[in-house]
C-alpha cells in the first residue's frame, strides 16, 4: 500500500508564500485553494494531501501525529510550546518580527506593567527574562486596540511593516525573536515513513537554496 502524507499547511498570509514553494517541491493542488471552502486537498501527488489550518493549530496537529508535516510560523511555535515534532528547516518565509509595542509618547511605566497579547507564553519568558513584573492579558486579535482603550500600557505582536502599529498611534519598542515559517515533522512519522518525508524535507531544503 502506498505511504500517505499529510501535510498542514497555515492558511491566510502563510499560504501565499507557501504555494510557490511547494510547487517548486513539486507539489501541487488538485484544485485551487483560495477559491474553495475545503480544508482537505489532494494534490498532483497520489500519496500527498494538504489540509489548511490556522496556524496555531498546525504544531497540534503535528503533536498528535495527524499530519505528518507541517508549515508554521515561528510565533506560532515558540508560543506551542509543544513537543513531538522536530523543526528540520526554516523556509525563510514571511519573515517578521516578535516585538513589543507601546504608545507614541507613552511614559516610562515604573509600577506594575499590563501587557494584552496574544503569545502570552513567550510575553511571559520575556518580561521575566528583562526582570520586570507584567499582568498579561490573552486577546485573540487586534492587539492594538488595547493600549488605545487603556486595557493595557503595551502589546506584544507581529511587526511586518510597522503600519498596522503607526496606524494605531503604536511605535515597536522591544525586539522580542525574528519570526519566519519553519517546517516541522513529527516524529514518529520520521520513523515509519523516513523515505518519503526525508525526500520532502530534502526538496523543500533545495526549494529554499534555489528561489
Ligand atoms: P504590518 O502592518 O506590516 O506591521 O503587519 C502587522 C500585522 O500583520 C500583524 O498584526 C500581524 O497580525 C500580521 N502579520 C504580518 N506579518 C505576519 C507574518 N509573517 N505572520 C503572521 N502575521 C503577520
Amino acid at each position: 500500500m502506498m505511504t500517505q502524507i499529510t501535510i498542514a499547511l497555515t492558511k491566510g498570509r502563510i499560504l501565499k508564500e507557501t504555494l510557490p514553494l511547494l510547487e517548486a517541491v513539486g507539489i501541487v493542488p488538485a484544485e485551487d485553494i483560495f477559491s474553495s471552502r475545503k480544508l482537505v486537498f489532494q494534490t498532483n501527488r497520489d500519496s500527498v494531501r494538504l489540509i489548511i489550518l490556522r496556524g496555531s493549530d498546525v504544531p497540534t496537529y503535528l503533536q498528535f501525529g495527524a499530519a505528518d508535516i507541517g508549515i508554521a510560523g515561528k510565533d506560532v511555535l515558540l508560543e506551542h510550546q509543544g513537543d513531538g515534532y522536530y523543526e528540520p528547516l526554516d523556509l525563510g518565509i514571511a519573515r517578521c518580527k516578535l516585538m513589543t509595542a507601546v504608545p507614541v509618547g507613552a511614559p516610562v511605566q515604573t509600577g506594575r506593567l499590563r501587557v494584552a497579547t496574544k503569545y502570552i507564553n513567550v510575553a511571559r519568558q520575556y518580561y521575566a527574562e528583562q526582570g520586570r513584573q507584567a499582568d498579561l492579558i490573552k486577546l485573540y486579535g487586534a492587539m492594538e486596540l488595547a493600549p488605545i482603550l487603556d486595557l493595557a500600557h503595551e502589546i506584544v505582536d507581529i511587526v511586518d511593516t510597522g503600519n498596522t502599529l503607526k496606524a494605531n498611534g503604536l511605535v515597536p519598542c522591544g525586539e522580542i525573536a525574528d519570526i519566519s515559517s519553519r517546517l516541522i515533522v513529527n516524529k514518529a512519522a520520521m520513523k515509519t515513513k523516513h523515505t518519503e518525508i526525508q525526500a520532502i524535507v530534502d526538496a523543500f531544503q533545495n526549494a529554499v537554496l534555489k528561489p
